[in-house]
């Protein structure tokens, strides 16, 4: 199971971090957390060097001092009590000295002295930072040599506690202002990115929203957004506007070709029917190919009839006559059409009300009868055909057939121009695969909806959905 969670989780986790978001952040935020290590680890060398430097400077001092000054003393006191005499001079609360002699005897020392200091091995002339319960000393040693003799040792170590504290205290004050300062930027650059990309995000929504009728109208007009989006854009734009127009060239030439096809076609097709009558002296060889020719002729025009209304759907050209109709009346009359061309029965079901809605009539009965031929054609003779009037707070058209039905995966797709769930068997039963292209263009354009619940073997229902008045 957890196999099975794993790749997904870093599927989702690789996504997010493909997020140039995302990217930015992390790194900047991995950049500055560096930055601010290095600088706190630079400070602190810089103080021990700072606290080293001065340490030096006393030791320096001290140096060319105290032998001068036990020089003086002891013409006046023992030499133990010039070292202490001088010692006393120059301790404070700070610097503590004491003295050893060649033995490792303490002679003499501060009157503030702590003995662990004596406990430290390894003094010598260069200074060391050691921390002894909590206090942090620099400390060092030197030979004392008086009248060119060596004397011992003298030592001194500073107390630098409190620069320590003070210094732990600014390094963190520093931390605190770095942590605020870095979420800060990071806010802003999250919001500065997401500004920046925005541009991208409406050229997506353009890119996924737009229709083909709509391709010359897009305007992607970005105002303060960084040039190389502004480009983008403009490139986007361009290329939309060189669509559209030839998507408007591809609609006049359909259009055009449709209705000089039309016209000579119907001559045609009225030619053959009149000889068909009219032809007593023919084989039944020959009448069979004029049915033949009539009804490829008869289709052909249809074909082109659908073509034509689908392209001034395209180009928004398609008239319509809104008009208040009683859809009851309506349906009964397209059920008597119906019946009369196809022989076959057709059940109303209606409510005890008559439904009111705005729609072209024409296009109405076109729609319905399309539907009422496609549930005749794809469902067997002997079966029935139900159409049911209901009414909530739309109209809603049931078209009922218990004839071969759609399957789920292809439900969509037969709304798509020329497609035909299976274009061998269709082929028996005339139509052009145009025919739903046309009822959802029209529904749409009437403010209507259509959707379809099918079961292959069980049959279909179409369902118109109108707002009702
Ligand atoms: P056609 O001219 O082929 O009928 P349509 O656009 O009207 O074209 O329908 C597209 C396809 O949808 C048809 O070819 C058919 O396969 C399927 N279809 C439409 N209506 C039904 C229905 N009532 N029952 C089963 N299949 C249908």
């Amino acid at each position: 199971m957890l196999y099975k969670i794993l790749p997904n989780l870093s599927n989702i986790q690789f996504n997010h971090f493909n997020s140039l978001k995302i990217r930015l952040t992390f790194g900047i935020a991995l950049l500055s957390a560096l930055g601010l290590g290095s600088v706190a680890l630079w400070m602190n060398w810089k103080m021990e060097n700072l606290l080293m430097t001065t340490h030096k400077q006393t030791v320096n001092y001290v140096a060319n001092r105290f032998p001068h000054d036990v020089e003086i003393y002891s013409e006046m006191v023992s030499l133990e009590m010039g070292i202490q005499k001088t010692i006393n001079n120059l301790s404070d609360h700070k610097n503590i000295y004491w003295f050893q002699d060649n033995n490792k005897k303490i002679i003499a020392k501060s009157l503030i002295f702590s003995p662990q200091l004596t406990t430290i091995n390894n003094i010598n002339s260069i200074p060391k930072v050691i921390n002894i319960d909590n206090q942090y000393w620099i400390i060092c040693g030197m030979p004392l040599n008086i009248n060119n003799k060596l004397l011992g040792h003298l030592y001194i170590a500073q107390n630098i506690s409190n620069e320590k504290v003070l210094f732990a205290h600014l390094i963190n004050s520093l931390t605190i202002a770095n942590i605020m300062a870095i979420t800060i930027m990071i806010i802003a650059i999250v919001l500065y990115i997401s500004y920046s990309l925005k541009p991208l995000e409406k050229i997506c929504t353009v890119a996924e929203n737009i229709s083909a009728d709509k391709l010359k109208e897009v305007s992607i007009n970005f105002h303060n957004t960084p040039n190389e989006v502004k480009k983008l854009a403009e490139s986007l734009e361009k290329m939309l506007i060189r669509l559209g127009e030839s998507w408007e060239n591809q609609q006049q030439l359909l259009s055009n070709v449709s209705h000089e096809l039309r016209t000579p076609l119907t001559i045609v097709s009225g030619y053959l029917q009149s000889t068909l009558r009219r032809g007593d002296n023919l084989t039944s060889i020959q009448k069979e190919a004029l049915s033949v020719a009539v009804s490829e002729a008869d289709r052909t025009v249809q074909l082109l009839e659908d073509l034509l209304d689908l392209a001034r759907a395209d180009n928004g050209n398609i008239q319509m006559k809104m008009e208040i109709i009683i859809v009851n009346d309506l349906i009964r009359e397209i059920i008597a059409i119906a019946e009369q061309y196809s022989g076959r029965k057709i059940n109303l079901t209606e409510e005890n009300c008559d439904i009111k809605i705005k729609v072209d009539q024409n296009r109405f009965k076109q729609i319905c009868l399309n539907l009422i031929d496609n549930a005749i054609k794809y469902s067997s003779k002997d079966t029935e055909i139900d159409i049911k009037l209901k009414r909530n707070k739309s109209a809603i058209i049931e078209i009922i057939d218990r004839g071969i039905g759609i399957p789920l995966a292809l439900q969509n797709k037969i709304f798509e121009r020329f497609y035909r769930v299976d274009e061998a068997r269709n082929r028996q039963t005339g139509g052009t695969g145009l025919g739903l292209a046309i009822v959802k263009t029209l529904v749409s354009t009437m403010d209507g909806k259509i959707t379809l619940i099918s079961q292959p073997e069980k049959g279909s229902i179409f369902t118109l959905t109108f707002p009702s008045i």
